[in-house]
């Protein structure tokens, strides 16, 4: 953050607490070059929501990276953006809902998996096995059964290979 005083823009954090109403966060800072020290103030619309991976790290939320996942889940599927986009709003809204201001990726993965289900078999069974692969194989698989049982068997269709398009 830059220095009121020389415009050095490092500091360190001396102090950091909650405002009262609990909807900002305000730095005490000290700035690196002159030593002075100036105050920040944060809104919580500016703190990120953190995804807590299967390791258990965390990582800020990413739209994009929801996104990203969903458009090559749905690559040549006839799904529009604009659905992608809702879905990635669904995500962004139960993160903002959660008290923590997180929530675990297998819970974001789970949430996609319900909507691509709905919207596209092949799409969600792209996802799936993506996905799944870090969960539950049995579990992908009888999903995977409980699928294909439930096809209307067409001439020429494709079964979907989830094998084919493991990712990473
Ligand atoms: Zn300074």
């Amino acid at each position: 953050m830059l220095c009121p005083f020389c415009a050095h823009v490092e500091d360190k954090v001396v102090d950091s607490r909650e405002s009262k109403e609990g909807d900002s966060i305000r730095r005490r800072r000290e700035c690196l070059n002159c030593g002075r020290r100036f105050t920040s103030y944060e809104r919580i619309d500016e703190i990120p929501y953190m995804v807590v991976k299967k390791d258990g790290r965390r990582e800020a939320y990413d739209r994009n990276k929801v996104l990203a996942g969903l458009f090559r889940a749905c690559e040549k599927r006839p799904i529009s953006a604009a659905q992608l986009e809702s879905i990635a709003d669904q995500i962004e809204k139960v993160v903002q809902d959660s008290s923590d201001r997180e929530l675990s990726a297998s819970e974001i993965g789970k949430i996609i998996m319900r909507r691509l289900k709905a919207l596209d078999k092949v799409a969600y069974v792209r996802f799936a096995s993506v996905y799944l692969e870090f969960e539950d194989v049995t579990e992908f698989m009888s999903e995977l059964k409980n699928l294909v049982r439930s096809r209307v068997p067409r001439p020429k269709a494709k079964r979907p290979k989830p094998k084919g398009n493991r990712k990473r």
